[in-house]
């Protein structure tokens, strides 16, 4: 017995020290044969298929491992002409959030209060009669949709399609809205089209890189790599209230006062002409507009820079001759200027001293903004909302005249305007104009300016629909019916870059239980509305592309010369324009290199207006000027997909926090780390104290990514592009009771 009980025991010790063995085979990580990637051996994969990163604009390509059809891993693509085999965190952690528990896996009706499941011929029965009921006693206008910029292109035209000529709904609007309307106005007044003029290249071929209202290295990291890669040693010039990590990396920093960026902009200008450091040949030849915008720069002298932005006069002046001295100089905006009460005519400031510097159409220059969302200028082209198919205008008869032929259905069905902006919409269902509400992939509820006035509107709603990944989310929770919807990785369709590069997305992985691609929900929704037969073209994803593409012939953004998405997979991408006949000579193309533009006069337009005052300004009650932004590149807008990655969740602050100067944390008392309340006039929030030199006295800074920041900010809106204004209101801090 003893001897039995000394043998199991050694066999047992044996076992448990072993060091090889299936078990630990299994554990073992193999470096994968492409990329960073290390995975279990049994996990290696049996194909490699690329496609574009869902989260920003950058686009990134991505290796996606699969074994037997569905993904196993992912690395960045080193061959592909964005990335070079970069990722940010979000891109390496793409597949995490599509297996969180929190996933829509049925449709659910809201019965006696409660969301329970339901079938899809149920969820959709209820949808179309409430809509219907709602429309005929109400009219068409009395519904609306808001989509996302997180869908591919074929979907937001099906979307679109359905919507306006189906089921004849007025008004759709986007999240774009939040974060590029801006810029696509900005760009239809001053170019004739909505088109940024970049490839990403030019980051690495300027020697003067000007950087407003922009965060590159945590908005967008892999452009922060590609000006890394630059060999130029370029002068890396920020303007941004904030010391941000871009601020830091550059070699200088203009700390202006938040929104006096355009006071700041047209004083460069002035300074620019007075001295004659401007393109007069090219001026003359290519734009319109110059003499006005001449006179109306000429008031904003370097005194009144230096009074207005608190940059001074000699700093001013610097900056003027460090573009002037540039040989490639190129300016690029994002957030910090398209989120603004005036962010359209600050962009076409920047605009301006590109068109007076001449510094557009050729290698390093460029007038650029850098988009947010993965394919928010596939929305600008292709959503049918703001603007209709192929950036043409519902009020122009002619260019609805060419789209119900291309499409092949009656003109009549086409709305004569263009849709309510997202926040008119938002009025229309506060003034009882619009009852019914379909919300797609996107999360007003923690988004929207001033939070609150945003969860009001949506509880006076008759039926609020929301078609989403996840069933949690704030704006889900609110719905009557929420449809489950496949994500990114899920399903096929293109995405467009900031640099108007389309690339391919693919289903690489199953999606939950019921839930289904939003390109299969709208054809759903179009059988059960009565409306499938208008539709019978737009049969996948790939048959809409070959829609889009017939929609885009002779445009701007003419896409004919793509044959089909393998041309797409094989190519790594085709920037826009690519017309049929055209010879893809090279994969990294910019616009304007002939100085014509889009405009009748085929001249750029100086766009110029009188600077506005801060739309709600500091007080003796609220003494401080709330800033807000992107927190870390590990967080992507409300955490709906980056905050299932416990990955992603390591990398950023768990709980919000409001970063304090060292000297407003000295006259508060408050200490690192302790918990605030911060007030606004709409509401009152808690938040830790980080306490950072990154932000001027008398302002704070939170990440919009927390749940509760956009229960302070304003709503403010930009009067051309009707863009919110997160950037900047008034709040005041006080030490938490205990
Ligand atoms: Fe994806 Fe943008 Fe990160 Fe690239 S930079 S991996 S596109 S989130």
């Amino acid at each position: 017995m003893t001897v039995l009980v000394r043998r199991a025991a050694r066999a047992m010790r044996d076992l448990m020290i072993r060091r090889g063995g299936p078990l630990t085979r299994e554990l073992e990580k193999e470096t994968a044969r492409f990329g960073l990637g290390r995975m279990p051996g049994r996990m290696a994969p049996d194909h490699i298929t690329t496609m574009v990163c869902g989260f920003c604009s950058t686009g990134c390509g991505l290796d996606v491992l699969l074994k037997d059809g569905e993904a196993v891993g992912l690395a960045p693509a080193r061959a592909h002409p964005v990335n070079r085999g970069m990722a940010c965190p979000k891109g390496w952690e793409a597949l995490s959030p599509l297996s969180s528990p929190a996933r829509a896996t049925a449709p659910l009706v809201r019965r006696d209060g409660r969301l329970v499941p339901a079938s899809w011929d149920e969820a959709l029965d209820e949808m179309v009669s409430r809509f219907k009921t709602i429309q005929e006693r109400h009219g068409a206008s009395s519904l609306a949709w808001i989509g996302t910029g997180q869908m591919p292109s074929e979907e937001l035209a099906l979307l679109g399609a359905l919507g306006k000529f189906g089921m004849g709904i007025v008004h759709g609007d986007s999240n774009t809205r939040q974060c590029m309307a801006t810029a696509a106005t900005a760009y239809r007044q001053a170019f004739g089209f909505d088109a940024p003029p970049y490839t990403y290249r030019d980051l690495e071929e300027s020697d003067v890189i000007v950087l407003v209202g922009s965060n590159l290295c945590i908005a967008h990291p892999i452009l922060w790599e590609r000006v890394c890669r630059n060999r130029h040693r370029p002068e890396i010039l920020v303007i941004d209230p904030r010391c941000t990590e871009t601020a830091t990396a550059a070699t200088r920093h203009y700390a202006i006062r938040p929104k006096t960026d355009l006071a700041l902009l047209y004083a460069i200008a002035s300074t620019l002409i007075q001295n004659g450091w401007i393109d007069r040949e090219y001026i003359g030849a290519h734009t319109s507009g110059f003499d006005a915008f001449a006179a109306h720069v000429a008031g904003f002298t370097l005194e009144r820079a230096e009074a207005e932005t608190g940059i001074t006069k000699a700093r001013a002046a610097e900056l003027a001759g460090l573009i002037h001295h540039g040989k490639r100089v190129s300016f690029w905006w994002t957030m910090g200027v398209n989120q603004s009460h005036q962010g359209t005519r600050t962009a076409q400031a920047i605009i301006a001293l590109a068109l007076l510097t001449g510094n557009i159409g050729r290698p390093g220059t460029g007038a650029n903004s850098v988009t947010g969302q993965c394919n928010a200028m596939g929305s600008r082209l292709f959503s049918n909302t703001a603007s209709m198919f192929g950036g043409r205008d519902f009020a122009d008869a002619r260019e609805r005249a060419e789209v119900a032929a291309i499409l092949g259905i009656d003109r009549a069905l086409l709305p004569d305007r263009p849709s309510l902006a997202y926040d008119e919409i938002l009025d229309g269902i506060v003034s009882g104009a619009i009852r019914g509400l379909w919300i797609i992939g996107t999360n007003p509820a923690h988004s929207w300016i001033d939070q609150d006035s945003m969860r009001r509107a949506l509880s006076r709603l008759d039926c609020l629909v929301v078609q989403d990944m996840y069933q949690d989310t704030e704006t889900a929770r609110l719905a009557d019916i929420v449809l489950p919807a496949a994500g990114w990785g899920e399903k096929d369709g293109t995405f467009i870059n900031s640099e108007r590069r389309l690339g391919l997305i693919k289903r690489v992985c199953r999606a939950p239980g019921e839930a289904l691609a939003d390109f299969h929900i709208f054809h759903l929704v179009a059988q059960a509305w009565g409306c499938g037969d208008l539709l019978r073209d737009w049969s996948s994803p790939e048959a809409v592309f070959q829609i889009l593409k017939r929609l885009s012939q002779g445009r701007p953004c003419d896409i004919t010369g793509i044959e089909d998405y393998a041309m797409l997979d094989r190519q790594g991408g085709v920037q826009w324009p690519f017309p049929q006949g055209a010879a893809l000579e090279c994969d990294e193309r910019r616009l304007f290199e002939d100085g014509h533009y889009f405009t009748p006069d085929r001249r750029a337009r100086f766009l110029f207006t009188e600077p506005l005052p801060l739309p709600e300004p500091v007080s003796a009650d609220y003494p401080l000027l709330l800033l807000t932004g992107r927190g870390s590149s590990s967080q992507w807008h409300t955490e709906t997909r980056t905050g299932r990655s416990p990955v992603l969740q390591k990398l950023s602050p768990g709980a919000i926090y409001v970063e304090v100067s060292p000297h407003d944390a000295e006259a508060l008392g408050v200490q690192p780390d302790e918990m605030v309340s911060v007030s606004s006039v709409r509401a009152t929030i808690q938040a830790r104290v980080f306490i950072a030199p990154t932000v001027q006295p008398g302002q704070v800074f939170i990440p919009m990514h927390y749940p509760t920041a956009n229960r302070l900010t304003f709503p403010a809106f930009d009067p051309h592009s009707r863009q919110p204004a997160y950037k900047a209101c008034a709040v005041r801090i006080a030490r938490a009771t205990r």
